[in-house]
């Protein structure tokens, strides 16, 4: 069938928006048309090359909507359930996976670094040309096909606009803290967040949740450091205007955690800086490939740890229900995050409105 898509056809270019061919579901997979998906970072990293990708490629991996089809043997959606789509799907059957740690797993880097389905093809055509799938989906599109351990069934209620950002950025942000493997955070903690993007403002929602009591808000733009006291940081740091982050966060004394979400070598250090021993710097930002930094190996014996956060340690089908939940009651408040909504013709004003920090998180409407 036909499906209006975002093409990456050459890099540093815009994306393509054009008619292709998408495929039936094949065994385990699922085809959703898509109602609305998030604009991330990590596809303007895309169309740099970045991160390195197969062209041409449909992105987006932040897509929300409604089951339109069903491969052979998925039992866990069926047409017209409404799905949120997790931006990495797993093998459910690998050590990691059946340990609990699905965003672990094993086999899932090959579908998503390669740009294909999980059996190494595509279902993305035009005559008689391959088109890839950003992480094993690209949602950028009418309609869009993951494997069915990579979205989740839910609730009806829930607005595809709001709630599509939980996919990827919003859900790293928020997992980062309430679905972390390394650590609990507990109540009273002191925190400082690097970089307020949507990642983020999604640590400083996801402290507040957790009753965190200092949460320091670090960025270079004053309009994101609003929309963090809006969403409960406690100081702000202009770290383009103001002193030392180490001096301005020193006034309250070190922090417990350091979530550096921007991507710097640069940040890691100043958030290494900045936490006690034993304090925890999270790194949620992905840098460039290759990308090094050095700290001071004394420092660890003092208790401090440094640890990766990959996609929010996002289970979906355990994780984008409660996460709803918790957005339909009042108590994250998602909307706030979701500056902008683009039609899909329209989508390379939506690469500008992030480039240029204006939109914090764009939904883009294929319809
Ligand atoms: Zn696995
Ligand atoms: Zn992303």
């Amino acid at each position: 069938m036909k499906t209006k898509a975002a093409v990456l056809r050459a890099l540093n270019s815009p994306l393509v928006v054009e008619e292709i061919d998408i495929d039936e579901p094949k065994v385990g997979e699922v085809r959703v048309k898509i109602e609305a998906v998030g604009f991330c970072h990590t596809d303007v990293h895309f169309m740099k090359g970045e991160v390195p990708g197969r062209l041409p490629m449909v992105l987006g991996h932040e897509g929300a909507g409604i089951v339109d089809a069903v491969g052979d043997g998925v039992t866990i959606v069926k047409p017209g359930d409404h799905v949120l789509m997790g931006m990495s799907s797993s093998c459910g059957r690998c050590v990691k996976c059946i340990s609990g740690h699905p965003y672990w797993c094993e086999f899932a880097s090959q579908p998503m670094l390669m740009g294909t389905q999980w059996d190494g093809t595509v279902r993305f055509h035009k005559g008689g040309e391959d088109i890839a799938h950003c992480f094993a989906q690209g949602c950028f599109s009418q309609y869009a096909i993951t494997r069915d351990t990579g979205l989740a069934k839910i609730r009806e209620d829930a607005p595809f606009d709001k709630i599509c950002g939980l996919s990827c950025g919003l859900g790293t942000g928020l997992g980062a803290v309430l679905n972390n493997p390394r650590f609990t955070m507990p109540i009273g903690a002191s925190l400082a967040v690097f970089g307020c993007g949507s990642v983020g403002l999604s640590v400083i929602m996801a402290a507040k949740l957790a009753n965190a009591k200092n949460i320091v808000a670090i960025d270079m733009l004053d309009s994101k450091l609003d929309m963090a006291t809006e969403l409960g940081a406690t100081l702000t740091i202009n770290a383009s205007e103001e002193p030392p982050v180490e001096t301005t966060v020193g006034e309250i004394g070190q922090v417990d955690y350091a979530f550096e979400c921007v991507g710097n070598p640069a940040l890691v250090t100043q958030a290494f800086n900045i936490t006690k021993g034993p304090g925890v710097v999270v790194i949620v930002g992905a840098a460039p490939m290759g990308v090094q930094f050095s700290l001071p190996q004394f420092n660890f014996i003092t208790g401090k740890a440094v640890v990766g956060c990959s996609a929010g340690f996002m289970r979906p089908a355990v994780d984008f229900p409660r996460y709803i939940d918790l957005y339909m009651e009042g108590k994250l408040p998602l909307d706030k995050l979701v500056t902008h909504r683009f039609k899909l013709d329209d989508i390379n004003d939506a690469v500008e409105a992030l480039k240029s920090g204006e939109a914090i998180k764009s939904a883009i409407i294929p319809w």
